[in-house]
């Protein structure tokens, strides 16, 4: 069977290059003898790619010397509990923008460590904008402010950065990481799970100013710790070491798209493709506003249940996956990540023209 256009919202599509890479090194990766997942973590052959990976990843998301880079597990949500054990420690006091799901599941978790206030939410409105800097209220001595930049299940992304006055912002872009440039220096701490843009499931990267790092909570479990983690490179035990080399590889590809400029030339121009024909539609909607509208997750819906689950059919059967929306908003979402190519797009509205001249 060939590939097909896999509109996952992640674990999601990898570039082909990158897989046909990983399987021409599977069994013997430079020379060694052995594949990748095969090897010591302490060995010299792997020490070079994490090492690799991690150069990469400072070279082309441009992060500053004072930030460390860490290579951990659990997922975004482990980080949902490291964050504040970690770093709500000097006023013992963080604040949290609820934008959607996940941010709601962070919020959440950080209240069992501190004093944790919701500093703005558009859950009155199901989450189809991001809150505006006139609607938050943030706290001057808070430890730090998370903020979900882009939300997955939603469909939403930020279009500004809140002013902090100085507090450390902290921002899960599990959703959007090298799907554009950043400016690193903005943040006090940027997270995310590898699954989507970065490789396959099993590794978090996080990159934390280094003065954030400091003494945690007490109890804190040692591998909840980033002190520890940065005090052993990454290295405290076993790191997910198959996941990161297929970071290095995938960030190969990204440079070879010309960095983060052209990943968001290519990003932009594919969601442009799929929300100009939204915008013109009256058969299709999508509730989210112009100007919080995702790159990575497009969200939209024909308005009756029914007719959604007859789209969603109809596409399995033409070979697209997963465009079916998260259970808990329903409708239709087509991720797509770095990794989808123009013509998967182009597919897609193809289909959804076809669907509705049948069902207009
Ligand atoms: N945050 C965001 C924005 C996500 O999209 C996800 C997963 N889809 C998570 C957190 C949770 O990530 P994980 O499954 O890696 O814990």
């Amino acid at each position: 069977m060939s590939r097909i256009f896999n509109f996952s919202a992640g674990p999601s599509m990898m570039p082909e290059s990158v897989l046909e890479r990983a399987a021409k090194e599977m069994l013997n990766y430079a020379d060694s003898g052995m594949s990748v997942m095969e090897m010591s973590h302490r060995s010299k052959v792997y020490d070079k790619i994490i090492k690799d990976a991690e150069k990469k990843l400072r070279e082309v998301m441009a992060i500053p010397d004072n930030y460390k880079v860490l290579f951990l597990q659990g997922g975004a949500t482990m980080q949902f509990s490291m964050i504040p054990l970690n770093l709500m420690t000097k006023n013992k006091k963080a604040d949290y923008i609820v934008s959607g799901s996940f941010s709601g599941k962070a919020y959440k978790e950080a209240k069992k460590y501190g004093d944790v206030h919701l500093a703005g939410t558009s859950k009155e409105d199901n989450f189809s904008h991001i809150p505006t800097q006139e609607e938050l209220t943030l706290r001057e001595d808070a430890d730090y402010l998370h903020i979900c930049e882009n939300n997955t299940i939603f469909g939403t992304t930020y279009n500004y950065l809140p002013e902090t006055n100085g507090v450390p912002i902290v921002s899960d872009m599990s959703s959007c990481i090298l799907s554009k440039p950043v400016d690193v220096a903005k943040y006090g701490m940027i997270y995310a799970g590898a699954q989507k843009n970065m490789g396959p499931a099993g590794l978090t990267v996080v990159i934390v100013r280094e003065d954030l790092v400091g003494e945690p909570q007490e109890m804190t479990p040692v591998m909840l710790r980033y002190d520890e983690m940065v005090n052993n490179d990454s290295m405290y035990n076993t790191p997910p070491t198959y996941a990161i080399y297929m970071l290095g590889l995938m960030l190969d590809w990204v440079e070879s798209m010309g960095g983060l400029k052209g990943m968001e030339a290519h990003n932009e121009k594919k969601a442009g493709i799929l929300y100009d024909y939204l915008d013109q539609s009256s058969f299709y909607k999508t509730n989210v506003v112009k100007e919080n509208r995702s790159l990575m997750n497009v969200t939209f819906t024909t308005g009756d249940e029914e007719m959604d689950a007859k789209f969603i059919k109809a596409s399995v059967e033409k070979k697209f996956s997963n465009l079916k929306g998260h259970r808990s908003v329903g409708g239709m979402r087509a991720s797509i990540y770095n990794a989808m190519p123009i013509e998967g797009v182009e597919a897609l509205v193809a289909f959804m023209k076809e669907f509705e001249a049948q069902n207009a």
